[in-house]
């Protein structure tokens, strides 16, 4: 059993964390979904406040509509992968929306954004070749870089210097055959990468770049779509990935590219051999593609709610980490204050993430928040009350501690 053995540190810690807390961060189960601000936990409702629905596109009248008419039409699912029986004109449809969207020839649909790093960056590379990544990057980037077989490299989170120096130690012939991977918005401490510098670089080198917009589309730039856009670098980016399970709502996860791409769709294993989305999923996503490049003041909200707050947790004390997007994250010290924390914060009625090492960069204890343009002022209001009641209850319990020290 030596093979489930290797769990038992694992199931011991999670066991230890149930018992200091009552329940498991990473098991929470909602009951059910209200709406994309609100959810039903052990039959109370929580604000959610932990989900990536940036737009609030989960629950847009339009796309529902377009994806039950999906469903109604072309039935539950493709049961196919794309190479195989699993080509359906909507995806076709899809591709074609996000490269015109984009401004390129070429865009390839992935089930999901998972998939889409894991295809992109796992067939592009190969044996002998380098991948050079931040260190903060995506799990999905990382996979990638590992089932490519190349050569993997990373540079200090967003420092320019790092990324420089790795790509002079390669030499110009290994430097101008790399693929250099970044995220434009990092999803642990909501911080921007500095993509102008890094593209000039690259370009500087000869290396590739593929910039994963995971969390900025729908958030920054003409029409939502994301930083490259945003700085005028579609130029200078070679693969841009991103995914529809964040502002656009749904599920799912692409490439576009200037590159042909096209024999990728024979040579991807995550795309070859897993079924593609199913339509009523497609459908909604283009949907929401085409609604997303209309919501300016959906993103001027999003982006005031974040800063409002921000601004709220700062002036309640909280270590807040510097960001201008819509993911808020609130440092703590340790595994203990920060589950306890997050524990109170839920039943104070305000569900957000708790992300502790070796999912954090850096080895940092947060309490994430992910802000949504749906979230109203009273909701704002009442996230604000509830993580000042639950400093309360932390202030209250470290004075119980040292008066039993004393
Ligand atoms: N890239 C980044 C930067 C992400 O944060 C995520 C999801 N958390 C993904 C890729 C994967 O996206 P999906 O949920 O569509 O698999």
């Amino acid at each position: 059993m030596a093979l489930l053995d290797k769990f038992n540190a694992l199931r011991q810690a999670s066991a230890a964390v149930i018992s200091d807390i009552g329940l498991l961060p990473f098991g929470v189960g909602f009951d059910a979904i209200l709406s994309p601000t609100e959810a039903v936990w052990r039959g109370r409702r929580v604000v959610m406040l932990g989900s990536n629905n940036y737009l609030g596109m989960t629950h847009d009248p339009d796309c529902v509509d377009t994806a039950r008419r999906a469903l109604d039409d072309w039935g539950r699912g493709s049961t196919g992968a794309r190479p195989a029986s699993g080509t359906f004109s909507l995806h076709r449809a899809l591709e074609q929306d996000i490269a015109a969207f984009f401004g390129v020839d070429h865009a390839m649909l992935f089930t999901t954004g998972y998939q889409a790093n894991l295809g992109i960056i796992g067939t592009l590379c190969g044996h002998g070749d380098v991948v050079v990544l931040d260190r903060d990057s995506h799990a999905s980037i990382y996979d990638g870089a590992r089932l490519s077989g190349a050569t993997v490299r990373r540079f200090q989170h967003n420092d320019i210097g790092s990324l420089r120096q790795i790509l002079e130690s390669l030499g110009p012939d290994r430097a101008s055959n790399c693929l250099v991977a970044v995220e434009s918005l990092y999803s642990m401490l909501g911080d921007l990468a500095p993509l102008t510098e890094i593209a000039a670089i690259c370009r500087e080198h000869g290396s590739l770049l593929l910039v994963d917009e995971a969390h900025s589309l729908g958030v920054f730039g003409p029409s939502g779509a994301g930083l490259v856009k945003a700085e005028g670098l579609m130029d200078s980016v070679d693969f841009l990935v991103g995914t529809f399970s964040k502002s656009l709502g749904t599920i799912g996860g692409f490439c576009a590219t200037r590159h042909d791409i096209e024999a990728l769709r024979v040579a991807a294993r995550p795309y070859l051999f897993s079924a593609s989305a199913p339509p009523s999923v497609i459908e909604g996503a283009r949907t929401a593609l085409a609604r997303m490049e209309a919501m300016d003041a959906e993103r001027a909200r999003l982006l005031a709610n974040a800063d409002r707050l921000r601004h709220g947790l700062a002036a309640l004390g909280l270590r807040v980490t510097a960001g201008t997007g819509p993911i808020v994250a609130v440092m703590l010290d340790n595994l203990v204050e920060t589950t306890c924390f997050w524990r109170d914060l839920l039943e104070e009625g305000v569900y957000a993430n708790c992300m502790v090492p070796p999912a954090t960069p850096g080895g940092v204890f947060l309490i994430r928040c992910s802000v949504s343009a749906s979230h109203d002022d009273s909701q704002l209001a009442e996230v604000l009350a509830a993580f000042g009641r639950a400093l309360e209850r932390r202030r209250s319990v470290s004075d119980a501690a040292a008066t039993v020290a004393r």
